[in-house]
């Protein structure tokens, strides 16, 4: 299970990178160990989306 601060990112937060980040073992739960994630990687190289930032 996810936690609750997971789940709830702080204003200005990006929904995805902020779920990814704390609760990075479900999030990755398909990846390898060294295996990158393809979301986390989409908005590190092209930035958040302006609808996953908390408002
Ligand atoms: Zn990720
Ligand atoms: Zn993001």
């Amino acid at each position: 299970m996810a936690s609750t601060k997971a789940m709830n990112p702080p204003r200005r937060e990006c929904r995805q990178c902020w779920y990814h980040a704390y609760a990075s073992r479900e999030a990755h739960a398909g990846l390898g160990p060294r295996e990158d994630c393809p979301e986390c990687v989409d908005h590190m190289v092209n930035g958040h989306p302006e609808h996953m930032i908390v408002r």
